[in-house]
């Protein structure tokens, strides 16, 4: 059985925006999929899915059948073997582990990742992350989290992964002070904010997670931290834990996002607003005549996001406001107003907020609805298709560059092109 709760409160935060809660059936991808992305963003770790033949296919299918020669990834499948307890099981991990680290000596961060089969449920991973740690004398460290589907959706496992590097970072030395970004991002995106950063008087800057395992950035009650990605909840938690202070933003997506982003840590920095204003005109300037192109092809358009990425609340707040669209639904998977505080207020009044997914009713919706575009995950995008509605997979939308002045335009882009596609194909 699933509830539909219509139109509850919200249960306080910074706006009291209306939502639709449901607990139903939900189609979207397990947290394994976050190690299609970390994976190339840690350069020297590796990640080990403890896990079954499904999880191994997942991570081929989401990573597009990626066959490298070292690769960064792998599953050891304990499900199908005749296991004769758990003792058994744990030895064989250990097995694998030591094959895999004797073979790869470029390897120096392991993250055994759980899954959902009983038998990797019931494998304690913490405590083999901890023999295994002990076991490599430093030489490398073995770290765990869940990336199951009964525990994580899609963008979720890197904010378990995350979470579990907080506890390995380093104290940032008393007295000192630095901001730091956290989320994978883009190195070309990086780049361009660490040359914004460094403009601003605004560092040291370091980035969570680093591009290499031993260069992890240091935390203290001197760090300061930005999100880059609305879906790391747990982490700013982690990071809180270590003493570090939140800042309160919205997420750099689009001009008037990366500017509230840029501008909290300018204010936490004391830089002036004069001077926040002249670093960053040419990159406004320059992001604001791309949208302009892409305005006159959004601008009117109705969408509908259905839950699948956590992107939604900050995409749906660029795309109205920066380029005209008119939102019908936002479906989030789950609403983390501490997170998405700043992007609320942002969202026009009376916006229709949904929260968890009941994916039949929420399908009924969108029939009765008929928006011109449907943002949702692989599974759905097809079906909907072949019912005449225009999608676009919101994974790609992980996967590209989309943060920042310089891809503002772009970000629009990967909106009017499913569109303009349809009309193209209309004629
Ligand atoms: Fe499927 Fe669970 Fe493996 Fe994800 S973790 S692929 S949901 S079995």
């Amino acid at each position: 059985m699933s509830a539909a709760v219509p139109l509850a409160r919200g249960d306080g935060g910074c706006r009291e925006l209306p939502v639709l809660r449901e607990r139903g059936q939900r189609e979207v991808f397990c947290g394994l999929t976050g190690i299609v992305w970390l994976h190339r963003k840690i350069q020297d770790a590796f990640f080990l899915v403890v896990g079954s033949r499904t999880c191994a296919h997942l991570l081929q299918s989401a990573a597009g059948v990626m066959i490298f020669a070292e690769p960064r990834f792998a599953t050891a499948i304990l499900q199908d073997r005749d296991l004769a307890g758990m003792a058994d099981c744990n030895d064989e991990l250990d097995r694998i582990v030591h094959q895999l680290l004797s073979r790869r000596p470029d390897i120096e961060l392991l993250f055994l990742v759980g899954s959902c089969p009983s038998e990797v449920i019931k494998l304690d991973l913490a405590k083999a992350a901890e023999r295994l740690s002990a076991a490599q004398r430093g030489r490398v460290r073995v770290l765990h989290y869940s990336g199951s589907g009964i525990e994580t959706t899609f963008t979720q496992g890197e904010d378990r992964c995350l979470e579990a590097l907080v506890s390995e970072l380093p104290p940032l030395a008393a007295g000192q002070r630095s901001l730091l970004v956290v989320g994978t991002l883009a190195e070309v995106v990086e780049d361009q904010l660490s040359r914004l950063f460094a403009e601003l008087g605004i560092g040291p800057v370091h980035f969570l997670p680093p591009r290499r395992a031993r260069a992890l950035p240091p935390v203290g009650p001197g760090s300061s931290f930005l999100l880059a990605q609305p879906f790391l909840g747990e982490t700013a938690r982690a990071l809180a834990g270590r003493g570090a202070t939140p800042l309160v933003a919205p997420f750099p997506f689009g001009v008037e996002g990366t500017l509230g982003w840029l501008r909290a840590a300018a204010e936490a920095w004391g830089v002036p607003r004069e001077r926040l204003e002249a670093v960053t005109a040419p990159a406004v300037a320059r992001a604001e005549r791309g949208l302009a192109r892409q305005r006159e092809r959004l601008a009117g358009r109705r969408i509908t996001f259905l839950p699948d990425s956590q992107l939604e609340i900050p995409l749906a707040r660029f795309l109205q406001r920066e380029c005209g669209m008119e939102l019908v639904e936002v479906g989030v998977p789950y609403l983390d107003r501490r997170v998405v505080g700043a992007e609320l207020e942002l969202l026009p009044p009376g916006v229709r907020l949904s929260e968890g997914q009941d994916v039949d009713r929420q399908l009924d919706r969108l029939r009765a609805d008929r928006p011109d575009l449907t943002v949702c995950g692989l599974g759905l995008a097809n079906p909907l298709e072949a019912e005449g509605l225009r999608t676009k997979w919101s994974i790609e939308l992980v996967f590209s560059p989309i943060h920042g002045f310089e891809q503002a335009a772009d970000l629009a882009e990967l909106f009017a092109r499913p569109l303009d596609r349809r009309e193209r194909l209309a004629v």
